[in-house]
């Protein structure tokens, strides 16, 4: 059992904080949002408005790089040295990078760890991490991750983790534009969705995007599409890890003109439908066919 302090209890936060509870750990938890404090205490987290004091890791899971350097320096400040500092949030690499500076210089050992999975994997503890950071921090952190997680991927050094969450996410938001354009192509042709999905599933247009969250109604029954579109996995985040995916594609010269093109069809749909599943996409490349 070890004394953790977890920062942000939202829709993934708190999930993930309770299944540290159930394994056993004193987990001591802030945010800022009392609905979201009340929640994660009754799933037993103890609120604390110093959740790094006495805590052997600190755990962070905040919407953006903004919120994790701004929480940083009074977490840092009330930690003991050698506390492992944990950052479970989708920031930018360079943030993630400063993130770990400000740790190693306070002496604390620190990880950035995104995860994916959504919040269906944040309850049932089936997140994927990838974790950027020295190895030792990294042997350390591994058997907290598994408790909230059924795969954890050693990226390699600090920022790694939120590299290899951009370039996996930037990936799923083309191949989603794709499989979408795919199905309203079939729809134009007379094809049915049916015959599509049983055709590119099994040849070379086969993809998460395809098999996993289908666009369209029916082929995939647990997909987004047969509940309207509720999320999964919202418009807004995709939006936000594109444009994380083309800041890093900025900084390091890497030409990605499709991630590119992506997020502004994503940020055009999000005016709109930035709460709905990012497979809803389909609805708006329909629209502009019509
Ligand atoms: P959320 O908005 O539900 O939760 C964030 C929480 O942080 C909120 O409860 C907010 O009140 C709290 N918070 C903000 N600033 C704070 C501060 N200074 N101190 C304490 N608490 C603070 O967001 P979420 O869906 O839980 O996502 C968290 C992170 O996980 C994001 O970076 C997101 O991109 C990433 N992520 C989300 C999903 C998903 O499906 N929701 C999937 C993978 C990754």
């Amino acid at each position: 059992m070890a004394r953790i302090g977890f920062v942000g209890l939202g829709n993934m936060g708190g999930p993930m904080a309770a299944n540290l509870v159930r394994a056993g750990h004193d987990v001591r938890g802030a945010d800022l949002s009392a609905p979201a404090l009340e929640a994660a205490r009754a799933a037993g987290v103890t609120a604390s408005d110093a959740p790094a004091d006495g805590a052997e890791i600190v755990v962070t899971m905040l919407p953006a790089g903004r919120q994790v350097l701004d929480a940083y320096p009074a977490l840092l400040a009330a930690a003991s040295p050698g506390t492992l500092f944990i950052d479970c949030s989708t920031i930018d690499v360079a943030e993630a990078r400063a993130a770990h500076g400000l740790a190693a210089q306070a002496g604390m050992a620190s990880l950035d760890a995104p995860v994916s999975g959504g919040t269906g994997g944040a309850q049932a503890a089936t997140l994927t991490f990838m974790a950027g950071g020295d190895a030792k921090a990294f042997a350390q952190a591994e058997p907290l991750l598994t408790q909230m997680g059924r795969r954890v991927v050693y990226c390699g050094e600090a920022g790694s983790g939120q590299a290899a969450k951009i370039c996996n996410n930037m990936i799923a938001g083309v191949s989603m534009i794709a499989v979408a354009e795919g199905f309203v192509l079939a729809e134009k042709l007379g094809l049915s969705h049916q015959a599509l999905f049983d055709v590119a599933s099994t040849s070379s247009g086969q993809c998460w995007s395809l098999t996993s969250y289908c666009p369209v109604p029916g082929p995939v029954p647990a997909s987004p599409a047969n509940r309207d579109y509720a999320p999964g996995f919202a418009a807004a985040l995709m939006l936000k890890d594109l444009k994380l995916a083309e800041a890093a594609a900025a900084a390091s010269g890497a030409d990605t003109a499709l991630g590119r093109h992506a997020a502004s069809l994503y940020a055009a749909f999000a005016e709109t439908g930035a709460a709905l599943d990012f497979s809803a996409i389909i609805t708006a490349i329909r629209d502009r066919s019509a």
